[in-house]
């Protein structure tokens, strides 16, 4: 069967729910760390499995020989998120499950956030687990999502100069995992995922502007300046900087992902940013 870890997670919702549309629901396992998130999926017949990257014996008996697993990475930063998949791998590994598939990041990416990733990627390897590693590009939803205080001062402020970054929506990358899922001939693949179009802070603040009909304009900032703000907001001054450490890296063009793997594995366009905020605006 398929298994997918961080099933409840806003990634992993859109995996399970584009599966549904592919493979009958009982072959497909959620898994969770609450049954009331999945509630919906167990309703719609998905297999539930409870299981906690914390806990290694929740992972004990989950998989078995044959399975494609997808491992969608943790969000626990301070938890140590590679020992936390190493979890996973291990288990995947003891049942010889037919395919391993991680979320990882960009290989290009250097900032302090990708190092997890590539920690994980090391550990895969290392397993010798057939696999297929979905480095997904930043999310559209990192932004659109984040649209409050925009609107309230509008101006997009980041850390990214004149950088380029090429963002697709989460259902994009989730139709990928789905495509390397369910299809044939993925094992020990590294597909580097973005978005069609690359865009600028200054073109997103103007098509923020078109479809607001504010004027709304880009306010760079130093990555200091930018740890700054966000420590302002309630966020912790090391993951501050983590953050702010991403926007450096997208003024060097690290998030600018041009190989078309994305577009290639979903066979379709990506969805537009465009898309996305509009459908951010309209709430
Ligand atoms: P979410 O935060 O919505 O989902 C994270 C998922 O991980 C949740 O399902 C959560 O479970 C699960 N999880 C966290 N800790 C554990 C644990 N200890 N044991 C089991 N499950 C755990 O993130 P997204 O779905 O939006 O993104 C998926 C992942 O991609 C993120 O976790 C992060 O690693 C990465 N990411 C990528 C971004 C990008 O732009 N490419 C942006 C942001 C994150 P629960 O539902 O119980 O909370």
């Amino acid at each position: 069967s398929i298994i997918v870890t961080g099933a409840t997670g806003k990634l992993g919702g859109h995996v399970v729910e584009q599966l549904l549309e592919k493979v009958p629901a009982d072959q497909i396992t959620a898994v969770a760390r609450t049954a009331e998130k999945a509630a919906d999926f167990a309703d719609r017949g998905v297999r539930i499995a409870l299981a906690d990257y914390n806990a290694p014996e929740t992972f004990d008996t989950l998989f078995s020989a044959g399975d494609k697993v997808l491992l969608i990475s943790g969000n626990e930063f301070d938890k140590g998120r590679v020992r936390q998949h190493e979890v996973v791998i291990d288990a995947a590994k003891a049942a010889g499950v037919a395919l391993l598939a991680y979320t990882s990041a960009p290989g290009s990416l250097t900032a302090a956030l990708a190092d997890d990733h590539r920690g994980t990627e090391e550990a895969i390897f290392a397993s010798g687990l057939p696999y297929a590693l979905l480095r997904n590009g930043w999310y559209h939803e990192n932004y659109t999502e984040n649209l409050a205080p925009v609107l309230e001062h509008n101006a997009v402020v980041a850390a990214a100069g004149e950088g380029r970054i090429s963002t697709a929506s989460r259902a994009d990358y989730a139709a990928a995992a789905v495509a390397v899922l369910t299809g044939e001939g993925h094992e020990n693949t590294t597909y580097e995922l973005g978005g069609d179009t690359a865009w600028s802070f200054a073109e997103y603040a103007a098509e923020l502007s078109r479809q607001t009909g504010k004027e709304i304009t880009y306010n760079a900032v130093t990555p200091e300046v930018l740890t700054g703000i966000l420590a302002g907001a309630g966020l912790p001054e090391p993951l501050a900087a983590v953050f702010a450490g991403v926007d450096a890296s997208i003024e060097k063009g690290e998030l600018a992902v041009s190989t078309g793997d994305l577009n290639r594995l979903i066979g379709r366009p990506t969805t537009p940013l465009s898309e996305a905020v509009a459908a951010a605006l309209k709430g």
